[in-house]
């Protein structure tokens, strides 16, 4: 069989890229060797970045709001028990300092991973892509114009044929290793035992703390939905033994408690070293592995990955851009994974155990969901001087960060203007003449002050949402200007 994007990996960041393709109408069969979702949950937390590009695909209502106070995590204390004595709540390194911006118009999403998954599956279905579980990848190839790939499901092994293949086939990624791509990191940290389990705890969640560090027994923390997890040390447990460590957790024995699932976890860090080989794109955690933090770095980076990438397979499939444009997704998304690795050390965040934080900025998590900034031939005007991640409020607009977000109407953001297509923000008539000619759709904004921007200057917003180029004037001939910026950034084919 034959399709444009082969996805191989069901998890978040596989389905991610199927639901972002199939949205922008591309041609995309998933195959996860897996009938379903593993029962244990690994993440919780979406962000509210990730909250918008859900929003775009119009799947916000879909989804319950992140209990994350302002998308900041989840309250940590050290405890006696949960039901104990508690000590010192441990905070960020330094502790975020709150804004009274209103940086989004999502709130994130608070769903545990074992649910989000089949919601992000069956959105991208109703698309309409082709997702195959119970189907394993045996060995693929690539060549100048495609890639094959030998998958089996409950038959026998059958080829598929694609122009382009997204590995999103987890850490161990068998097709980054067939591709020789190494990894640079921390390497392996430590393995851990968890249980997962359901108990009537809710009472004791009223304060905002959600994760409880337990002298001598281990971390409890919950998906919010009745089910708890501990992790402890990595040995194998008995039934009874798992019961005890969490009674102590807990602190209370007269509970009824449900053990649902045990798991075991290898925590290690690493970015791979190219996230493309020729037609094939790595995605998520085959990219980058992130030991889990408080910035939410493991997952959310993941589904930020294959929109990054969704966008511009699309561009080049649809023959709007050149294949070069796909050479600006290892560019653009391996320096936010190095930098989302440098700040799980920096921070502190509880996997420094035993050696002082890394010394290295920090960047809060505002400027780590919001003010990212990529660098590359799809933006024109992000030097080298600037920083690569910051508040928006501090970019103001700056080309190869996010659009940023203001009401422009009941209920409607700026962010609701983009992603269908490249996007002129301007007020005036000369840059909206001037987008018609260049084939780009143009939004009159009034706000243009958040885009650093005078009623003179316009914006030009990529299909990502991210900001490709300003003029902060009125050039001569705009027509000819904008025209020049939208083809480079873009690769354009016209
Ligand atoms: C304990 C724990 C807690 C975490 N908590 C958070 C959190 O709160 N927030 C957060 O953002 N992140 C968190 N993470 C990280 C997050 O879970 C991962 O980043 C995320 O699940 C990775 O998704 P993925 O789709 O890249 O990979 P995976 O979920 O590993 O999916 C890869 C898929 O590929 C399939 N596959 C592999 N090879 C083949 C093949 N040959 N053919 C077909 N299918 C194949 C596998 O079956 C698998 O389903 C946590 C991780 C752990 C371990």
């Amino acid at each position: 069989m034959k399709t444009s994007v082969l996805v191989v990996g069901g998890g978040l960041a596989g389905t991610s890229a199927a639901l972002f393709l199939a949205w922008r109408g591309v041609d995309v069969t998933l195959v996860e060797k897996h009938p379903g979702s593993s029962p244990h949950p690994r993440a919780v937390g979406f962000n509210a970045r990730v909250g918008e590009l859900l929003r775009a695909v119009g799947m916000e209502d879909r989804l319950p709001p992140s209990r994350m106070t302002k998308g900041f995590g989840v309250r940590r204390v050290r405890a006696e028990s949960l039901v104990g004595k508690r000590f010192d709540e441990t905070f960020w390194t330094p502790p975020a300092e709150l804004s009274d911006i209103e940086y989004s118009p999502s709130t994130g999403v608070g769903v545990a991973q074992d649910r989000m998954e089949p919601i992000l599956r069956d959105k991208a279905r109703e698309l309409g892509a082709d997702i195959r579980m119970s189907t394993r990848m045996l060995e693929f190839s690539q060549d100048a114009d495609g890639v094959t790939a030998i998958v089996q499901g409950d038959g026998e092994p059958y080829e598929i044929r694609a122009d382009y293949l997204v590995a999103a086939d987890g850490h161990r990624s068998p097709i980054r290793e067939a591709l020789g791509i190494t990894r640079t990191g921390r390497g392996y940290m430590h393995t851990s035992r968890s249980v997962l389990f359901r108990a009537p705890l809710q009472e004791y969640l009223k304060d905002g703390i959600g994760q409880f560090v337990i002298d001598d027994v281990g971390f409890l923390t919950t998906y919010g939905d009745g089910r708890w997890v501990l992790m402890l040390d990595d040995r194998e447990y008995t039934e009874p033994e798992l019961r005890e460590k969490i009674v102590r957790a807990i602190g209370r024995d007269d509970l009824e408690i449900e053990i649902i699932t045990t798991g075991r976890w290898t925590i290690s860090a690493g970015v791979a070293d190219r996230f493309s080989a020729g037609r094939i794109f790595l995605a998520g955690d085959a990219a980058h592995t992130l030991p889990p933090s408080r910035g939410g770095f493991g997952a959310n980076v993941g589904i930020e990955d294959a929109h990054n990438l969704a966008w511009k397979l699309a561009a080049v499939l649809n023959g709007e851009s050149r294949p070069e444009l796909l050479d600006t997704y290892d560019v653009e998304r391996r320096p936010v994974a190095s930098l989302c690795h440098q700040q799980i050390f920096a921070r502190n965040d509880g996997h420094n155990r035993g050696t002082d934080p890394e010394d290295a900025p920090l960047y809060d998590n505002y400027a780590m969901h919001y003010g990212i900034l990529y660098r590359s031939s799809a933006v024109l005007g992000a030097g080298e001087e600037l920083p690569p991640a910051q508040r928006p409020e501090q970019w103001n607009g700056q080309p190869g960060t996010r659009a940023p977000h203001v009401w422009v109407g009941p209920g409607k953001s700026t962010l609701d203007l983009f992603q269908r297509g490249w996007v002129l923000v301007a007020d005036h008539p000369e840059w909206e003449e001037a987008a018609q000619q260049a084939g780009v759709q143009y939004e009159r904004v009034e706000q243009l002050d958040v885009f650093g921007l005078s009623e003179k200057g316009a914006s030009l917003v990529r299909s990502d949402g991210y900001i490709a180029w300003r003029s902060t004037d009125l050039p001569n001939d705009p027509s000819e200007v904008l025209r020049a910026a939208f083809s480079s950034s873009s690769a354009g084919t016209r």
